[in-house]
């Protein structure tokens, strides 16, 4: 089993910053058709934000570089995907505690409770028409040993697409009613490139 260290979750969080900055234009143009076209540049301003405060505070452990990445998007990122996203990577960040590398199997716990924490804070359940679409089928993906990163970015856009023909029920399209069906959820969609990151920086 690998061993995941602080390093690895640095690189993690800078392909996630790369990541959401090349795709930023299509989640503005997903969150424009169901939202306030924000989106891109709300997770583009929110990770950039959290890299520059990793490279200036040098987190010594993988918790740490979780919980300062966390507290980052909620400081600088004022739409619901801030608050989310910070509390997702907050509480994993704070369930791998002080341990200098951590196992896929205690990322994947401490990812789920950071998955339920979001579910928790945002009301929201699978469904939903929510990030959480793509969040909880990643985490299952990653299987008992944790280590189905492959599958995990594969259940993650699957995921995201399967939001296309649901009805949102939470956040600023469910405004939109029966009108938001047809269209991929823009947090489903960033959600899928936090799993995409992962397997990646897993595979480099
Ligand atoms: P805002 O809607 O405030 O402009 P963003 O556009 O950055 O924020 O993020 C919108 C995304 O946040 C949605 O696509 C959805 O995935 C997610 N979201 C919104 N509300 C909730 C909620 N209550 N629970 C879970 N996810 C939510
Ligand atoms: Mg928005
Ligand atoms: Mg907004």
């Amino acid at each position: 089993t690998v061993a995941l260290d602080t390093d690895f979750f640095r690189r993690w969080m800078s392909a996630v910053a790369a990541a959401v900055d090349r795709e930023a234009q299509r989640l503005t143009e997903l969150d424009s058709a169901i939202g306030d076209a924000d989106h891109g540049t709300n997770m583009r301003r929110g990770f950039a934000a959290a890299v520059a405060s990793l490279e200036q505070e040098e987190p010594g452990t993988p918790g740490g570089v979780l919980v300062l990445t966390g507290r980052r998007l909620i400081s600088t990122v004022g739409g619901a995907s801030g608050p989310l996203y910070g509390t997702l990577l907050r509480r994993a960040g704070r369930t791998l505690g002080d341990a200098g590398s951590v196992t896929p199997a205690q990322l994947r716990d401490a990812l789920r409770t950071g998955v339920d924490a979001v579910a928790q804070l945002g009301s929201a359940a699978p469904g939903d028409k929510t990030m959480l679409d793509a969040l909880y089928p990643a985490i299952e993906a990653l299987g008992a040993s944790g280590e189905g990163f492959e599958a995990a970015r594969r259940a993650a856009e699957e995921g995201a697409v399967a939001t296309v023909p649901m009805q949102a029920r939470r956040g600023r399209a469910s405004y939109l009613g029966e009108r938001s069906i047809g269209h991929q959820d823009p947090g489903a969609t960033s959600s899928a490139l936090f799993f995409a990151a992962l397997a990646d920086t897993v595979g480099t």
